[in-house]
């Protein structure tokens, strides 16, 4: 009994060791089998450290994003209350070698994972094809089911963007988070994003927020796990990823 008291202590004593992001991490990522010595274990005993200790620009940040800088901005869920403060970009720093561990090291591996779902079978009934790593095919899924109960919401579905696209953030030598099948984007039409409406690349230039994405799409979005890019100062309004660690609270 007293072992078992000790086995208990300690595991809450290690639990308690491990940074708040990695353990929101763990719970949707079950690739990662442990955090020692300041790094992330994976299940194939691979390891991604969790904090270079730099301090980064906001250019900085986005292209060399450690496992720590991928959460320090907040994302909030629900609506925009208010003007989105400059660089507040909640979810584009990502760390690139982890998405590459979670969902494929190049083209052909992360097409390995992909299968194939009909999106909005009622109103679109449009075949996409996105990752089945961590049931990421399921929540989208869910999401498709929930959307297809609006009617009124049919333009903004239709003519999805794409999903799988293994390729490079124009203007950047990043990685497209569709490079993993983990992200879609809705109706291009209805959508507003920043290098196109300012015909321009550049991160620094000042940008006026536009948007037509009614907020009950993102509601249904965020409740299974995806953010959206309508809430970036560098906004990309079709575009919403699987990221469910930064939607725990
Ligand atoms: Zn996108």
């Amino acid at each position: 009994m007293k072992f078992i008291y000790f086995f208990l202590a300690s595991t809450l004593w290690l639990q308690s060791q491990i940074p708040i992001p990695v353990q929101k991490l763990m719970k949707y990522y079950p690739q990662i089998k442990s955090y020692e010595n300041g790094r992330l274990i994976f299940q194939d005993h691979s390891t991604i450290l969790y904090d270079d200790g730099k301090s980064k620009s906001h250019k900085e940040l986005l292209e060399n994003a450690d496992i720590e800088d991928m959460f320090k901005l907040a994302y909030s869920k629900g609506s925009i209350s208010k003007t989105i403060s400059r660089n507040n970009d909640p979810g584009r720093y990502r760390n690139e070698a982890f998405f590459r561990k979670i969902y494929g090291n190049s083209a052909k591996e992360v097409e390995k994972n992909l299968t194939e779902i009909i999106w909005c079978p009622k109103l679109v009934n449009q075949k996409i094809r996105v990752s089945k790593v961590n049931g990421l095919d399921k929540k989208l899924e869910a999401i498709s089911k929930e959307l297809d109960e609006h009617p009124e919401l049919k333009k903004y579905l239709t003519n999805a963007g794409g999903t799988f696209n293994w390729r490079y953030i124009s203007g950047t030598k990043r990685l497209s988070q569709h490079s993993f099948g983990a992200s879609i984007d809705i109706n291009v039409k209805f959508s507003h994003y920043w290098q196109w409406d300012n015909k321009s690349t550049n991160e620094d230039i000042s940008l006026k927020y536009k948007n037509q994405i009614p907020q009950i799409i993102v509601d249904i979005f965020e409740k299974h796990g995806f953010i959206w890019g309508g809430k970036w100062y560098h906004y990309d309004t079709m575009h919403f990823e699987y990221r469910p660690e930064l939607l725990e609270e």
